[in-house]
């Protein structure tokens, strides 16, 4: 079920103002009727456009990616009036500022391919110049890019072509998550280790405050940008070289630098680090566990629910390895290991069936649990805890339980 509180897809925030309930209505583009039968019988679906209190940005919440055919129905876009290809000649002209003589272009949501083919043009051919859109419209024709039908993957894709400039033309309105679309760009583009651009332009709904226009919503744009909402989704994913009104106000476009934020790269360095030292201690704390068992001492797990049996899982426990899992517990006494198989017993089994190891995967626990031991006069000869790549005796390492 689609909510509010799921955010913003450009900041997150969760308050709203109800800024446009527009009830249901059929899709208004990617329809193309033959009749008007067809026309009248085409699906509804509920608009209601909530608006950020934060950044501003107007989104209809109850929107689905899903029901909108982009597969199998062009986007079709009007480009020849004469004031249309003037923006877009001065839009061209600014990037090419930005490139190298031999860019790498790709544009996402190339509709019938003019915009990057005239890229192409202006090149001579000379660069690499790909183009992506799951509609039909741009599959065949003398083109000078090289025509991908199917969704762009922003981190398989940006890794795999290594572009030098990304164009996102009236498409990011189309997207359930701008947001989380841009960022992805982002990280890639920093994985490459390359300086990459990225142009996106959009409508800009500001005008509506003047002119109360409604017929700006329509299903296939879930979100409707102003100017703060499109400058607060740029500044995420990068430095922001110029964010422009045109087309008498009704479009914006931004061109940035795209770039994690230092914040996100500092989190990186670090949650890399833990990752590469959580490996090899999962793979050290498998050897000891190979050892214990070599050693046929008799061995019992202290608890066999939640982080006992993903201790479990992730050291690849088998259930004749370790066949003893107690709990004091009484509600999980009888129930089985989930995964691994062993009966949950009664800690008091071990008063008539002494064990020489106890292994206990709560650490933060070990204390009480060392206590209820204690009160049943059970003595082992080790209790070994998880921690750090190694199985360590509680009662003589050093450690934070
Ligand atoms: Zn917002």
């Amino acid at each position: 079920m689609k909510s509010i509180s799921s955010g913003c897809p450009v900041c997150g925030n969760p308050s709203v103002n109800r800024f446009f309930k527009a009830g249901s209505n059929t899709l208004a583009t990617v329809v193309w009727a033959e009749s008007t039968k067809e026309a009248l019988e085409v699906k509804k679906h509920a608009q209601d456009y909530v608006q950020c209190l934060s950044c501003t940005h107007i989104w209809n919440y109850l929107f689905d990616w899903e029901e909108v055919p982009y597969g199998n129905k062009p986007n079709k876009m009007f480009n020849k009036g004469a004031n249309w290809k003037l923006h877009i000649k001065e839009i061209t002209e600014n990037l090419i500022k930005y490139l190298p003589s031999f860019p790498t272009i790709i544009e996402i949501g190339c509709g019938n391919g003019d915009f990057i083919n005239g890229l192409a043009e202006h090149y001579k051919s000379s660069g690499y110049f790909l183009g992506f859109d799951p509609s039909y419209e741009s599959s065949d024709g003398n083109n000078l890019f090289e025509f991908h039908q199917r969704l762009f993957d922003p981190v398989d894709d940006v890794i795999k072509y290594k572009p030098n400039l990304i164009i996102m033309r009236h498409l990011i309105e189309h997207l359930n998550s701008p947001n989380a679309f841009i960022q992805s760009l982002a990280w890639a583009s920093h994985l490459n280790k390359l300086s990459t651009y990225l142009f996106c332009e959009v409508p800009c709904v500001d005008r509506v405050y003047e002119t109360h226009r409604v017929a700006d919503f329509y299903y296939e744009h879930p979100s409707h940008f102003t100017s703060k909402s499109f400058s607060t989704l740029l500044e995420k994913s990068g430095e922001i070289i110029d964010i422009k009104k045109l087309y008498g106000q009704e479009v914006i476009t931004g061109l940035l630098k795209l770039k994690p934020s230092s914040n996100q790269l500092d989190n990186y360095k670090f949650s890399l680090n833990i990752s590469k030292d959580i490996l090899n201690d999962v793979e050290n704390i498998k050897y000891e566990i190979q050892k214990l068992i070599d050693s046929n001492k008799k061995i019992a797990i202290w608890g066999g629910t939640g982080k006992c049996a993903a201790f479990m899982h992730h050291y690849e426990i088998k259930l004749n390895d370790f066949p003893i899992v107690i709990d004091s517990d009484d509600r999980k006494v009888g129930t089985f290991v989930p995964g691994v198989g062993q009966k949950i017993l009664h800690s008091s089994y071990l008063v008539e069936n002494p064990v020489q190891v106890l292994i206990i995967p709560t650490q933060w626990r070990a204390r009480d649990i060392i206590e209820e031991c204690k009160s049943l006069n059970l003595s082992f000869e080790s209790i070994l805890i998880e921690h750090k790549g190694h199985l360590l005796e509680f009662t003589s390492y050093n450690h934070p339980y």
